[in-house]
């Protein structure tokens, strides 16, 4: 098979038919009509073999994942997501594996109303960089600075589970057990909370998708105006499965210091706290409130009982020697 033949095979029809696709995939460059009075997000994760999924994850989940990422962080701008490049280093062109991680990644496209509109095919060592672009109404994105001191900190979803999933991933646990499965597709189809995003623009003050741990994503979010926080560690959702498998005392740690779990964690004036019930309901997706802003630069995790915790680790970083 020529690099051609695969791209036309895999990459020609992925994701959706989209009306601002001028020209797609086959030409030496995509042409994309944004629309008037927007601004446009774009966003790029490269995902290497071993560091950023297991060596033997399936191809379909790794696919997906690929896209999920960059997703999460439009999603975090409040961007509704709308063109994707994919520039792929591969060994080899083994036709099962190509077949099932085009499916993943289509299926992700077609479900956000994406379209894979180019990239670029080469071998080498297993490879995956995607780039999404997507856009929002001027003025409007959603950034990591902005969050005022009072605000609620809120976040999405339940926080940890990857970080379990990738435990029991490594581990024996049996796949079959519903909790596990649950916990391992956590782990491998993270669910980017692209509506969410977007419902929270003229809402939130501040946003930024979870990726590496709580403590270090809303540390981010803090640090970009200097600002602090107070926690409360019994507050942080967390799943069934999540507590089954990993206990309320690790779960709370991991939830601050595990990777991968793409939910969102925002600021919200507590004046508008009340408008997060309807959007919760609306897209089915939990919106806990953990915690709030202080003017004192840094984060204070506590009890529910006001006693303060520390946490045992610091959250992921591929560099920690330059942390
Ligand atoms: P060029 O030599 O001009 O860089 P390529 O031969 O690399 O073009 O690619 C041919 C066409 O296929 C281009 O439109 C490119 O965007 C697209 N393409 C290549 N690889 C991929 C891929 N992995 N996914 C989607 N489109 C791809
Ligand atoms: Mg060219």
């Amino acid at each position: 098979m020529t690099e051609f033949d695969l791209i036309r095979t895999y990459f020609s029809d992925v994701g959706s038919r989209r009306q601002d696709v001028v020209l797609g995939v086959g030409d030496d460059g995509a042409v994309l009509q944004p629309p008037a009075g927007h601004s446009l997000v774009m966003a790029t994760d490269c995902l290497v073999n071993g560091v950023h999924f297991p060596v033997d994850a399936p191809a379909d989940a790794i696919g997906e994942k690929a896209l999920a990422v960059n997703l999460s962080d439009l999603a975090a701008m409040g961007a509704q997501p709308a063109w994707v490049l994919l520039a792929l280093t591969l060994p080899d062109a083994d036709e099962r594996w190509l077949r099932q991680f085009a499916r993943g990644l289509g299926r992700a496209a077609t479900y956000h109303q994406v379209r894979l509109v180019g990239g670029d095919t080469a071998r080498g060592p297993l490879n995956i960089s995607v780039q999404v672009t997507g856009f929002v109404p001027t003025g409007t994105a959603l950034r990591r600075r902005g969050a005022r001191p009072g605000d609620a900190v809120v976040v999405s979803g339940t926080l940890g589970d990857a970080a379990l999933g990738l435990s029991l991933w490594r581990g024996r646990a049996d796949r079959d057990d519903p909790d596990v499965a649950y916990l391992l597709d956590r782990l491998h189809r993270p669910t980017p909370r692209v509506s969410l995003g977007q419902a929270l623009r003229g809402r939130a003050t501040a946003a930024v998708d979870v990726s590496d741990g709580l403590a270090a994503d809303l540390g981010h979010l803090l640090a970009a105006d200097n600002l602090g926080a107070t926690l409360d560690v019994d507050r942080l959702p967390l799943s069934e499965p999540g507590l089954r498998f990993g206990g309320r005392e690790r779960q709370w740690q991991a939830a601050l210091t595990g990777g991968d779990d793409y939910e969102l964690c925002f600021t919200v004036p507590r004046s508008r706290l009340h408008e997060l019930d309807a959007i919760a309901s609306r897209l089915g997706v939990a919106l806990t409130r953990i915690g709030h802003v202080q003017p004192e630069p840094g984060l204070r995790l506590i009890r529910s009982d006001r006693t303060p915790v520390s946490l045992e680790t610091p959250g992921y970083s591929h560099f920690p020697e330059v942390r």
